[in-house]
């Protein structure tokens, strides 16, 4: 089955200016985007209504978190509910700044994925190995445990909205991109993990992009593995370069 290749511009907490932001679309507008890619970008909270409402239609909007309750007294949070209504379609749920920074376990990666599922969003689950864990040779171990505790909870037909995003925490904004080689392999051992944990019609039909310091440079070799479905890229989603990793799949 093919896998539409996907690619995602996770913002972080930048751009700090309204222009910027309208800089950043306006690239995006302007470009001459890959038809074949789905292409979806995760500006800080207070911009998501303003930025969707400036790009262009075929460019999608994802938050960068969200908690696992529909309203209430949590200061600080925004719901699946409210992303819902306001027509955001995606949002990131386990990137290792929440994992590390902010200390969530992937218990709590889980009840909020089912939760964003429950209100219909769709989801790009983020998992990795630390470099000490990949020096101890257990990345896929790391991967595996990430994934069960979210397996535990999903249907399979909870899947289809589902895009995992393999991001080895070693590679994250350090400039230590995985090789193509490295990238594959994780991937196709979590592959692997989805078919035996999941079913083999899941395995096949689920995108897993790969997030690491991906520059227009290294997305070209990266993106001709067979495994690799995209890209969740940081640093260079907020630079041009972002037009030609979306473009990566083209001659
Ligand atoms: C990310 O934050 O998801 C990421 C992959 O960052 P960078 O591309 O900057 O390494």
């Amino acid at each position: 089955m093919a896998r539409q290749f996907f690619v995602g511009g996770n913002f972080k907490m930048n751009p700090v200016s309204k222009q910027a932001k309208a800089a950043l679309a306006e690239t995006l507008n302007k470009a001459s985007l890959d038809p074949a890619t789905e292409v979806v970008v995760a500006p800080p909270a207070l911009y998501l209504l303003s930025l969707k409402d400036i790009l262009r239609k075929d460019v999608k909007v994802s938050a960068q978190n969200c908690y696992f309750k529909d309203s209430g007294a949590f200061t600080g949070e925004i719901s699946p509910k409210q992303l819902v209504d306001s027509e955001i379609p995606y949002v990131i749920l386990g990137h290792s700044e929440r994992r590390t920074l902010f200390h969530e376990t992937s218990e709590l990666v889980a009840t909020k994925t089912r939760a964003a599922l429950d209100s219909s969003l769709s989801v790009i689950l983020c998992i990795g190995e630390t470099l000490q864990q990949r020096e101890a040779d257990q990345t896929a171990q790391v991967c595996q445990a990430q994934l069960k505790a979210v397996v535990e909870v999903l249907k399979e037909s909870d899947w289809s909205k589902i895009v995992i995003a393999y991001e080895p925490v070693w590679a994250i904004g350090t400039g230590k991109v995985a090789s193509s080689a490295q990238a594959q392999e994780a991937h196709a051992d979590i592959r692997a993990y989805l078919a035996k944990a999941v079913s083999p019609a899941v395995a096949d039909a689920t995108r897993i992009i790969y997030g690491g310091s991906v520059t227009a440079a290294n997305s070209k070799e990266l993106a001709t593995k067979p495994d690799v479905d995209g890209f969740l890229v940081g640093g260079a989603s907020l630079k041009p370069e972002f037009v030609d990793i979306i473009n990566a799949r083209q001659i």
